[in-house]
This record gives structure tokens, sequence and C-alpha cells, in this order.
């Protein structure tokens, strides 16, 4: 693909959602639509979700437990999704799930009491709180080094549910949205049940090993951040899936069934950088996260929700145009204040980092905040 970001003005949207060339691994078709609009288009007409469905029961039915013992785990965060995974995986498919929630640096109250309401619906929720010393350190790095402040957050996701799983010899780990297939990014993943621990790495950690930060820690602080070895690995037989799989992916009705099923509470007001307010509720370090993914590639978390309601047919593409034109981007000022302090550095210094993270050849500095040269259309 050509680098389209070193035209000014020039980006290349998809035809059906507002996506730009500039998201990582997205590729157009010869209408132009980007991946993640082509797979919506697929869900409807190609999949067979009648098959996947059945593919679902078998699997099911090969780990369900019927000794007392937990027979999957599901990584919760109380948001719409997880819970609605858990909610499905219990009273649907009739396993025994034990969640798994790693509570999040910098969490919000709202994040915080959905998990509680979740938990208090009836479920078992085993809470992980990972050393928050290494995690502050951790994110810092990941936030000067990738522009990513959630990364130890995410590392600690995915470790602490392999690692629990392996000590409770739980051999079936269902995530929920398998995001590089929804998304629009790889599609490895798009024909496959299960993945390994490969994938794992190199999708959902954007590469980095989170060995590198052996520099700094010993094996011990890093446990909530070091992969299991491969041997462990393949010792449980562990089969990793995803919900997304199984079933036509679709956040607004986890949504209404979280809302009814898991008391899902919404935010007072919409998110930073968009218009709805029940999306990633977990922690201000999301907005932050969304506000350098704009600055990096030209679209936040507004182009985001837009491709989403515009991919189920909730909204034409002229209105997220309007949308993303008024939301993106925005800058998360009032949680700058406890970055500084959670990170424990000076305003210059943040400033410094998201200076280095702002791409020039799309955004312009003018009166301290970066401002695009480039307009959706
Ligand atoms: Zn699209």
């Amino acid at each position: 693909m050509a680098d389209v970001t070193k035209d000014h003005n020039k980006l290349v949207y998809c035809a059906n959602c507002v996506m730009p060339s500039t998201r990582p691994r997205i590729s157009f078709d010869h209408r132009g639509w980007c991946n993640a609009c082509v797979w919506a288009e697929e869900k409807r007409t190609k999949i067979d979700w009648v098959a996947r469905r059945a593919m679902l029961e078998k699997i099911c039915a090969t780990y369900r437990k019927k000794d007392g013992s937990f027979d999957c785990i599901v990584p919760v965060s109380g948001g719409k999704d997880s819970s609605y995974v858990a909610y499905m995986m219990k009273h649907e498919m009739g396993m025994h799930p034990l969640c798994v929630n790693i509570i999040p640096p910098l969490e919000f109250d709202v994040g915080r009491k959905n998990l509680e309401n979740f938990v208090a619906a009836g479920y078992d929720c085993l809470r992980v709180a990972p050393n928050p010393i290494v995690a502050k350190r951790i994110a810092l790095r990941s936030l000067i080094d990738y522009g990513q402040p959630l990364m130890s957050w995410i590392i600690n996701v995915q470790v602490a549910v392999f690692k629990l799983a392996i000590q409770f010899q739980i051999p079936l780990v269902m995530f929920g949205e398998e995001g590089e297939t929804e998304y629009g990014g790889s599609s490895k993943l798009k024909t496959s049940p299960v993945y390994d621990i490969e994938d794992s790495i190199k999708l959902y950690l954007s590469g980095i090993t989170p060995t590198c930060f052996l520099d700094e820690f010993t094996e011990k602080e890093l446990y909530w951040w070091l992969y299991p070895s491969e041997d462990e690995f393949r010792r449980v037989n562990l089969a990793v899936a995803h919900w997304s799989f199984f079933e036509n992916w679709d956040p607004y009705h986890h949504y209404l069934v979280a809302k009814e099923k898991c008391n899902l509470e919404e935010r007072d007001v919409a998110s930073i950088g968009t218009y709805n307010n029940f999306a990633q509720t977990d922690t201000c370090l999301y907005d932050l996260h969304t506000y350098l993914m704009y600055l990096k590639f030209g679209f936040g978390r507004c182009s985001q929700d837009v491709g989403i309601d515009i991919r189920r047919g909730a909204m034409t593409r002229k209105q997220g145009i309007n949308l993303v034109k008024k939301y993106d981007g925005e800058f998360p000022e009032q949680y700058v204040g406890t970055y500084l302090n959670y990170f424990g550095i000076s305003a210059p210094e943040f400033d410094e980092i998201v200076d280095k993270w702002a791409n020039k050849s799309l955004f312009e500095k003018s009166n301290r905040r970066w401002v695009p040269t480039f307009s959706p259309s």
C-alpha cells in the first residue's frame, strides 16, 4: 500500500464507513470497502451461523464438566460485551464459567460499579490486582516507546487468563470479540475457531514481547506479565476461542442484554471523543489511548463507533462523517492531571510524549494542540 500519510489531505476513506487508509492492516476491495465492512457484509450473507453455533455446542459439549468444577474461563470487565458472553456461556450453553477480571489502572467508578452489578447477578469472579508499581512503570514505558498507555493492562488480561487456566486446569477460554476480524485488521482468525499463543502475542500485543521488561524487573515481579511457556500452554491443551466466531457480534444487542440481565449502567455523559456512553467505560486511560491513536493514524474513537453503527445499519455514512467531524480526536483535557499523577511525569514531559506520537503529515500544532490538516469525506 502506498504511504498515504505523506500526502496532505489525501487520506483515502472506506466507501462504506469512515475508516481511513492509515489504519494498520486495513485493506480495501474493488468497491473501496474496508475489510471490516466487507466482513460485516459476509456475516450477513455468507457465514453459516447455524453451522457455527453447532460448532460452539460441540466445543462446549467437549469441555463441559459435571463434577462441579469450572469448565471455562470468561475474562470480564463488567462492560456490555464480556457480561453478555458470560451470560450466554452460563445460561445458554450450560457451562460453569470462572469469570476473571483484571482490575484496570485508573478505574472509572462506573466501571467498578458495573463489575459489581455483574457479579451480583450471580457469577463467580476472580479479580486480579497486578502489582501497581510494576504496572505503572510498564504503562509509562509503553506510553513513551509505543504510544500505548493501556499496553500493561492488555498484557495482564491475556497473561492472567492463560496462567489461571493452567493453574486451575480449565481447558477452555472464551474471549469476546476477535477484534482483528471484526474491526478490520488481520483476518487470519476469520475461519478458525481457536488460536494459539503465537497469535496472541502477534495480534494482541502489537508484537511487544513482555520479556523485554526483564531488563528492569525480575520474573517474580513480572508474574502477571510473562506468558506461560509453550510447554505449560500445551500441557493443559488449552483451547482459546472468541464468542464472535460463533455468533454475529452485535455490541448494541450485548448492551441491551447486559442491561437487562446484569444491570449494566451507562455513564451520565457521552465518553470523550465520541457520542455514546456505554462502551469502554473501564478506565480514563482508554481516552488517552484513543486520543493517541487519533494522532498516529487520523482516526479516533468516534470513527470506530461510527463504523460499528454504519455496519449494523443504524447510521448513514453522511451522518457518520458529521459525527466524526464533531467528536473525533477530542483531547481528554479533564483527565490530564490524573495522567500526570499516575505516570509521575510533569506537564511538559506529557506534552513531549504526545508530540512524539503526533503524525506530522496529518496534524499541525496550533495553540499547544494538534489540529488535523485533513478532513473526512
Ligand atoms: Zn469500512
